[in-house]
C-alpha cells in the first residue's frame, strides 16, 4: 500500500484539478491520497467523484494556517466535519483575509518599482503562491521560491501579513468537527526553534494526534529526531510529498510515504474522534 496523505490542488496553490491530482495519483502508483488544500474544502466534492471512477482511496483533509508565538504553523486536519461552525467561522476568516491583502502587496510591489494588477495574478482567492507564480509569468523572478525569498516572505519589501488561527484554538477545532489533527512539517522552514519537543507534548495533551515526520523539508536527522518524539508521544508519525503540482519542485506525488501501521493508527483515532464529538464526518471514500 503507498499512502502520501499530504496534497494541494488548484482550489489553493497546486497546479492540478482535483481530478488531475486523483487521475496523477493513481498513474504515481498510490492506493491511498489524501487532498489536503489550505484552509478549505472546496476540492473535496469533485475529488471524491474522481477517486470513485478511479478506485483510488480518498481522505478527505485540509491544511489549517494556524499562528503559534507570531509564527506560522500548518495543520494537517484529516476527515473532519467541515460545516462544524466554530471551524467553518474560523476557515472563513482566514480564506478572506488571505483573498483581501492582494491589493496591499500589489501596491508594496508598485513601491518598489513592480507593476502588477489583480488579473495578472488570477487565481480566486490570491495567496503569495498566487503573487509569486505571477511575478514568474513576468519574468521578474524565475521560481516561486525565488519570488518568496526576494519579496513575499516575512522582513521582505511585498511580505503583508493576514489572520491565521491560534494553534491551541485550531487543535481544539479540529477535535470538536470530529476530525484528527497532525501537525505539518513540524521542523520545516526553520520551525524547529518553536516546537520543541516540550512544545510538541503539551500539543498532544491538547489533543494533537500526530505529526508529520517524512516531508521534503526535513533532512535525514530531523526525521529520525521527529519519529523518537512521535513514539514517545504516542503520536502518528506520517510521511508525505506535500505535492503542488508545478508549484513546488522536488515533492512529486509518493515522493515520501506514510507506513500502513500508521495510516490504520490514524484511521483508529478518526473513528474515536468522530465519535466523540457527535458529529456527522466524512469516510474514506474507496
Ligand atoms: P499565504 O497563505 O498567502 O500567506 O501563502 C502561504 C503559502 O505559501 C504556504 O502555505 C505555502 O504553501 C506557500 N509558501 C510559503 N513559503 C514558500 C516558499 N518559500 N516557496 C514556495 N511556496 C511557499
Ligand atoms: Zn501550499
Ligand atoms: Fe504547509
Ligand atoms: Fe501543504
Amino acid at each position: 500500500m503507498r499512502i502520501d496523505l499530504h496534497t494541494h490542488s488548484v482550489v489553493s496553490d497546486g497546479t492540478q484539478t482535483p481530478t488531475e491530482l486523483v487521475h496523477a495519483a493513481r498513474e504515481a502508483g498510490l492506493d491511498v491520497l489524501a487532498l489536503t488544500d489550505h484552509d478549505t474544502a472546496s476540492g473535496w466534492d469533485e475529488a471524491v467523484t474522481a477517486a470513485r471512477e478511479t478506485g483510488l482511496q480518498l481522505v478527505r483533509g485540509m491544511e489549517i494556517s494556524t499562528n503559534h508565538q507570531g509564527r506560522a504553523v500548518h495543520l494537517l486536519a484529516y476527515l473532519p466535519d467541515p460545516t462544524h461552525p466554530g471551524l467553518a467561522a474560523e476557515l472563513a476568516r482566514i480564506v478572506e483575509g488571505r483573498g483581501s491583502r492582494a491589493p496591499a502587496m500589489i501596491a508594496a510591489l508598485h513601491r518598489i518599482g513592480i507593476e502588477l494588477t489583480l488579473e495578472d495574478i488570477a487565481a480566486e482567492v490570491p495567496g503569495r503562491p498566487h503573487v509569486a507564480d505571477a511575478l514568474v509569468r513576468k519574468g521578474i523572478v524565475a521560481s516561486r521560491d525565488e519570488a518568496f525569498a526576494d519579496y513575499l516572505n516575512p522582513g521582505r519589501p511585498a511580505y503583508v501579513d493576514r489572520y491565521a488561527v491560534p494553534l491551541d484554538t485550531a487543535i481544539r477545532l479540529v477535535g470538536a468537527a470530529g476530525g484528527v489533527a497532525v501537525v505539518a512539517h513540524p521542523w520545516g522552514r526553520g520551525r524547529r526553534g518553536s516546537l520543541p519537543a516540550a512544545e510538541i507534548e503539551r500539543l498532544t495533551r491538547l489533543g494533537l494526534a500526530g505529526i508529520e515526520v517524512d516531508h521534503q523539508d526535513h533532512d535525514a536527522d530531523a526525521r529520525e529526531e521527529l519519529r523518537a518524539i512521535a513514539r514517545d508521544l504516542d503520536l502518528v508519525a506520517t510521511g508525505s510529498s506535500d505535492h503542488h503540482g508545478l508549484g513546488k519542485v522536488d515533492h512529486g506525488l509518493g515522493v515520501n510515504t506514510t507506513p500502513v501501521e500508521q495510516y490504520e493508527r490514524l484511521l483508529d483515532r478518526a473513528a474515536a474522534a468522530a465519535r466523540a464529538s457527535g458529529r456527522v464526518t466524512p469516510q474514506v471514500v474507496g
